[in-house]
């Protein structure tokens, strides 16, 4: 249940979309985006947050750990 490959559209909480859709989407969904301008995470180019709360986002980006492993595994080979 944690784990459905369905993540919300960090410009509209009502879109439900599936991940591998979601750069296409955010793509999509950022030009006609109203609000306030977000910043992208550096971790996974589908996290939007505001400027103001990226600090604490890097802190526990979900894609955090990933990231770094795969710098890891790129150095042991
Ligand atoms: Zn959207
Ligand atoms: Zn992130």
């Amino acid at each position: 249940m944690a784990d459905l490959p369905y993540a919300t559209c960090p410009y509209n909480k009502e879109h439900r979309i599936w991940k591998l859709r979601m750069p296409s989407h955010i793509m999509k969904c950022s030009k006609s985006y109203k609000g306030p301008p977000l910043a992208i995470c550096k971790y996974n180019a589908t996290h939007r947050v505001p400027p103001s709360a990226m600090e604490d986002h890097l802190e526990e980006c979900s894609d955090k750990q990933l990231f770094h492993s795969y710098e890891i595994g790129q150095i042991a080979l």
